[in-house]
């Protein structure tokens, strides 16, 4: 066991305290294999990109699966790729480009782990295409604290595979994956940005967007008031035919090398910012190619950016509605962040798609998304998730997991009604901090003794 560093086994908001004891994962290998981990003591840790404490395990311990991060094995004809679970996707990505492959499903960042991108069932621009990541999952090796170590896939140990994808690292570690690339014409994406005025322009956009382009999102500028509410770019892009098949391990070229004393993404720099962005953005409509780092990754490209957010760090708080309810919800949404007078800095709506996981939990699901970034000012800023919660629920939504920090159990129980159902299959020595304070404490609620008369 190793003291953690704040640096080393954080979330990505820096809202909620970092992991104090970490475990390696060879060390923590030994223990399951030996049968003796104790229950509730483990959780697995990737790169800490999710934003809350579904990484963490207050009460016990973390096992670092960062060492554990080589490619196995790669077939360059069918672009099935087999990697240890503290892989990066930024080194998938260099392995399998050359051959013209891609990975089908990337989220907004490449500093993630396959294991995290599995356990998490993560989802791209282009989820109305492929799903999510666990659509592309072949099969995994899954160590139980019995000591067994299993294959699984959707013909041999089905149950586990399927609680495993989305399954928040509680059912076990995922040693390794193998998953199936996709086949691009090049990296490079050409892109097209599309002004729209008003959420209902944005509407009347997004389906056709989606039917046309293998990747559509929207940015949208959350703090614009009277006749530009609403307003926003529609991003949608390609592969391009002929452009490039290499990719770099990227490393940014800027960082924020120290956490400032206060939030200096405030609301008087965002309302630039947001202006600025869409003009300079959205000033021609016309496609042009764009680096395959720079569509689909730009955050990477500042190092350590979530220290801007000051000492208390951000809350993010991503939400799915129905399509049929999202004309109502999603502009109800941002009018109570307005109305709070709370700031988002990165403000993204996106269409998700009706193609089906293979996940037992997972959070994306057809309709709207919309995820949205707060400092963390306190009470006000809880006050407003909460608001955000009620509004997502009441619209028949979910509230993502692994991008929280503070929801309600019963939030969690709305979103997720079948939530026990991974709860009969978690791992008895697995426990995050963010299933302790929801999904067990529901279980407690439930199992105590009714009060006495
Ligand atoms: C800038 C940015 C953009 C993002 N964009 C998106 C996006 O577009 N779409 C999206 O879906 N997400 C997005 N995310 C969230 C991120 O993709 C997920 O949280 C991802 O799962 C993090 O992976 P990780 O390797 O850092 O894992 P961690 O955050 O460390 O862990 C994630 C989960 O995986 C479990 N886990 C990790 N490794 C293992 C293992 N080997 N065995 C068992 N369990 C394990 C952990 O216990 C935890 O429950 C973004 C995050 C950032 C910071």
């Amino acid at each position: 066991m190793v003291r953690a560093g704040a640096e080393r086994f954080g979330s990505f908001g820096l809202a909620t305290p970092p992991a104090r004891r970490a475990i390696p994962a060879d060390k923590a290998i030994a223990l399951l294999q030996s049968g003796a981990a104790r229950p509730g003591s483990l959780i697995g840790y990737g790169n800490g990109r999710s934003y809350g404490d579904s990484c963490q395990n207050h009460a016990g311990m973390v096992v670092d699966m960062r060492p554990l991060n080589r490619i196995r094995s790669f077939d360059a004809e069918t672009g099935v790729i087999e990697a240890d679970a503290g892989a990066l996707l930024c080194d998938i990505i260099a392995h399998a480009a050359p051959y013209g492959f891609f990975p089908a499903v990337v989220p907004g960042t490449q500093f993630v782990t396959l294991g995290g991108a599995i356990a998490n069932d993560v989802h791209g621009k282009n989820h109305h295409r492929r799903g999510t990541f666990g659509c592309h999952v072949e099969s995994l090796t899954l160590l139980r604290s019995d000591g067994r170590t299993c294959r699984c896939s959707e013909t041999s140990n089905a149950h586990l595979f399927r609680a495993t994808i989305g399954g928040m690292g509680l059912t076990g570690l995922i040693l390794s994956a193998s998953i199936r690339l996709m086949r691009v014409p090049s990296l490079d994406v050409v892109e097209k940005a599309t002004r729209f005025r008003d959420l209902g322009e944005f509407f009347d956009l997004a389906d056709a967007a989606d039917q046309a382009n293998e990747y559509a999102v929207a940015w949208v500028d959350q703090l614009a008031g009277g006749h530009g509410r609403g307003r926003g770019l529609l991003f949608t892009g390609n592969h391009a035919e002929h452009g490039s098949h290499a990719a770099s391990r990227a490393g940014s070229r800027l960082s924020v090398p120290v956490r400032p004393p206060f939030n200096m993404l405030n609301r008087r720099f965002l309302t630039v910012f947001n202006a600025a962005y869409r003009w300079k953005k959205g000033r021609s409509p016309d496609p042009r190619r764009a680096g395959y780092q720079g569509f689909f990754f730009p955050l990477d490209g500042i190092r350590d950016w979530n220290r801007l957010y000051g000492p208390r760090g951000l809350f993010q708080h991503q939400s799915v509605v129905p399509e049929a309810a999202a004309r109502r919800a999603v502009p109800a949404l941002l009018e109570a962040a307005r109305r709070a007078g709370q700031g988002s800095f990165l403000t993204v709506l996106k269409r998700f798609g009706d193609v089906p996981s293979p996940a037992l939990l997972s959070f994306p699901r057809p309709g709207y998304t919309l995820t949205l970034d707060f400092p963390n000012r306190g009470e006000s800023t809880l006050r407003l998730l909460a608001e955000l919660d009620r509004i997502t629920i009441e619209a028949g939504g979910a509230v993502n997991p692994y991008k929280d920090a503070r929801m309600r159990s019963e939030i969690f129980a709305a979103s997720f009604p079948q939530w026990r159902r991974l709860e009969a299959l978690r791992d008895p020595a697995f426990l995050s901090s963010f299933w302790a304070r929801t999904a067990k404490k529901l279980d407690v609620e439930c199992n105590a003794p009714a009060a006495a008369e």
